[in-house]
């Protein structure tokens, strides 16, 4: 097979985690994305057997991978949180994300890395050094993070994602995720996730032919092509670098088809989960029909 893509989703586990792989596979998914937990709470009821029984059924019938599901972890989650007691309760459920993923025989967990949630002055904004102070005085506790939570689990991967860098989260640039990589002490089991949107908005062009070649030199050159582990694939209603985090349907929105006909022409994403997360789920299915309608 020349083209080796997995599109899908991110689907509903509304009534159980199976039901997530039961929706990839109304829209013709050959991946998809999702939570093991409610994402907006910090509890969460273990999974038990019955729950985990009808998982491994949902995924042998579906054919899926666990390699193409790219779970995502709760909202709730701050890994560096400048507040030690906020930081050691986010820490415990990133951990417990983790254990979630490996008892689903998952192998990856999709995260955003962190807000230093720092209330800067308009002149401290504009101090660049200052301002790179604080990032990294985040960026090294959220890699600290990654290390306490690889050293109590195994296997599964902690994939970072990349963000728009809207309010004071960071992970907004390819240097940011590369100087959390730095800092992790087992490289095997941490990678990153690329979402489209989020690039665009942070000031990554990827629109023509040039402008895409461009940003993914720079990517393979500052993170590493191999550390590539999934992919967000969003359009993007706020145009190239707003910084502002508003999800499109393809085509729609200030990126256009040409960059999702690069994506899925591009051996980068070679065997990666390549996840929809467009706003409008009714069309998914044409969505992953278009985007399979691409491949040359
Ligand atoms: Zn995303
Ligand atoms: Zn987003």
């Amino acid at each position: 097979m020349k083209n080796n893509k997995f599109v899908g989703a991110h689907t509903s586990a509304s009534g159980g985690v199976f039901n997530a792989v039961k929706n990839a596979e109304l829209i013709g998914a050959k991946a998809f994305a999702l939570f093991t937990k409610n994402q907006k709470r910090w509890d969460a009821k273990a999974l038990d057997a019955k729950t985990l029984d009808l998982w491994f059924e949902a995924l042998e019938h579906s054919g899926i991978q666990p390699k193409h599901i790219l779970p995502h972890d709760s909202y709730l989650i701050n890994l560096g949180n400048p507040d030690e007691q906020k930081l050691i309760k986010s820490r415990m459920a990133f951990i417990d994300e983790l254990e979630r993923c490996e008892i689903l025989g998952l192998d990856r967990l999709n995260f955003h890395p962190g807000s230093h949630l720092v209330k800067l002055s308009a002149k401290e904004k504009r101090d660049e050094v200052y301002l790179k102070s604080v990032e990294e005085q985040c960026l090294d506790m959220i890699a600290e993070s990654i290390n306490i939570a690889l050293d109590k689990t195994s296997n599964v991967k902690a994939v970072i994602e990349n963000t728009a860098g809207q309010g004071t989260n960071l992970g907004y640039t390819f240097e940011h995720l590369a100087y959390i990589i730095d800092k992790v002490e087992n490289k095997e089991r941490v990678g990153v996730c690329i979402d489209t949107c989020h690039m665009f908005v942070a000031g990554y062009d990827i629109r023509t032919r040039e402008a895409y070649d461009k940003t993914w030199a720079d990517f393979d050159r500052i993170v590493g092509r191999d550390k590539l582990m999934g992919m967000h694939i969003n359009d993007s209603k706020p145009p190239l670098s707003s910084k502002k985090d508003r999800h499109h349907s393809l085509g729609e929105g200030e990126i256009g088809l040409d960059a999702f006909r690069f994506i899925m022409n591009d051996e980068r994403m070679d065997d990666i989960p390549l996840i929809l997360e467009t706003i409008d789920s009714d069309i998914w299915k044409q969505e992953i029909e278009l985007l399979y309608s691409f491949v040359e």
